[in-house]
């Protein structure tokens, strides 16, 4: 049985110090002992903590990342954005598709994520026709995952609509329009695939309140074994809430809570515009908001009331939905720096009997990520699938550092050069910050933007 011994590790109940795993033929944490042997196990080089989940990710939204930063008109806004999204979408072949998932993935475990909820919405070719095969586009997504070696909950998207109200959907969201029985006929078609895929497992999605009928979210919950991930954009700008107030007089959130029971399957994607009642009763529920503040910040959406949330046992877990950073440290340290910019104070999630910010932030990132995403990840425990970082115990800040202000250098002083390995289900995916397919990769990714961007 493959074993590994770690100067320190953040377990459950706090760091220890000489930690021996043991993984088993199936990837999973087989036994665990602080102080143990270190014979015949390899030697770690540094900290080892759980690694991360992904939350929101939407894979071909990396080709166009970086490119939409120049100023168009004085009102530029997530919607001007999204046109440029839809004139890529309009062009991408499986072929293509595949090759950006594959160097994403790469890129995300480099930086700290060992597994990801894909919210797949491009099903159609580019005239808006069903594949041959309708999960044509969702294969190639579940192919690079298990190319590269992540963790994946793939989420294919219901989106009917282009507006509040079922309103017709236009000519560029052709690839993505699903009726209720197409998409649970590409859920039949997904599921028994994915149940024997390493790492791997279905959910289900709603593309937001925007894109699907009401009639058409009982229909589906009706229609599906409940026990698994269920995740929704929600409330991401503030005229989605203008919006849904004219069509239903409630708010995105105070509607979704007033109409279905919302629990711990739920993942609510951005919820940046939640009021306090909306606060309330998403902490209550036990749902995860799905924080992304990389894409948030770059689209300008608005800051998420982080601080009231988590003071009332909200859970949330972190994604990089649109790829403008593939970083688990951004992502962290941008929801605590948006909190104290609002502010103007330091120091905003913390909770009574932790007062380390890093500490926070990165366990309630990791046990909301697991919940999100419906996967056995998040703690270095027996029976939990063996994702874990390895982060450079040679660098001075790392080496230096005792306890959680390893967390603390590494988020707010630190970046994603500092995790030197990566294990995902009991393999090593990253050896020294590399990955055996990332030059492969890098070069195909490289052709497929020339052609895309021609
Ligand atoms: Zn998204």
């Amino acid at each position: 049985m493959p074993a590994f011994i770690a100067p320190c590790a953040l377990l459950p109940e706090g760091w220890a110090h000489d930690v021996h795993f043991e993984v088993s033929t199936s990837g999973h944490l087989e036994k665990i002992t602080i102080g143990g042997s270190s014979e015949g196990a390899e030697r770690l080089r540094g900290p080892v903590l759980p690694g991360m989940p992904n939350v929101h990710s939407h894979a071909f939204q990396r080709a166009m990342a970086g490119l939409a930063e120049v100023a168009g008109n004085p009102n530029d806004s997530f919607w001007t954005w999204r046109d440029l999204m839809y004139r890529m979408v309009g062009r991408l072949s499986p072929e293509q598709m595949q090759i950006i998932a594959r160097q994403l993935y790469i890129e995300m475990l480099k930086a700290g994520y060992t597994s990801v909820a894909e919210f797949h919405y491009v099903h159609h070719d580019v005239n808006g026709i069903p594949y041959a095969d309708p999960a044509e586009l969702a294969w190639r997504i579940s192919e690079a995952a298990s190319e590269v070696g992540i963790g994946l909950t793939l989420l294919p998207v219901l989106y009917s609509y282009s507006g509040f109200g079922s309103q017709e959907p236009n000519q560029s969201q052709r690839r993505f329009v699903n009726t209720t029985d197409s998409y649970l006929d590409l859920l039949e078609r997904l599921k028994p695939h994915l149940a024997i895929k390493t790492a791997q497992r279905l959910g289900i999605c709603f593309h937001s309140l925007r894109a699907v009928s009401p009639e058409q979210i009982n229909v589906v919950l009706n229609a599906v074994h409940l026990d698994q991930p269920i995740h929704i954009h929600i409330a991401e700008q503030l005229k989605e809430v203008s919006d849904c107030l004219a069509w239903a007089g409630r708010r995105p959130l105070q509607w979704l809570y007033e109409n279905f029971s919302i629990d711990k399957h739920w993942c609510l994607v951005h919820a940046t515009h939640a009021n306090s009642n909306e606060i309330a009763a998403m902490a209550h529920s036990g749902a995860v908001a799905g924080l992304c503040l990389t894409t948030e910040a770059n689209l300008g959406d608005g800051i998420f009331p982080a601080v009231d949330y988590f003071r009332q046992g909200g859970r949330f877990g972190i994604g990089s939905d649109s790829h403008v950073s593939l970083s688990v440290v951004e992502e962290l340290r941008w929801l605590e720096y948006g909190q104290r910019l609002r502010d103007q104070r330091r120091n905003r999630l913390y909770c009574d009997d932790q007062p380390m910010i890093g500490r926070n932030l990165y366990d309630a990132a990791l046990s909301g990520g697991a919940q999100a995403l419906g996967q056995c990840v998040g703690t270095l425990e027996v029976g939990k699938r063996a994702d874990l970082l390895v982060l450079n115990g040679d660098n001075p800040y790392i080496a230096t550092a005792k306890g959680n202000e390893i967390l603390n250098r590494w988020l707010f002083a630190g970046s994603d050069s500092q995790i030197c390995d990566v294990m995902v289900n009991g393999q090593w995916v990253i050896k020294n910050g590399h990955h055996a397919e990332e030059e492969r990769s890098a070069r195909d990714f490289t052709n497929v933007l020339k052609s895309l961007l021609a």
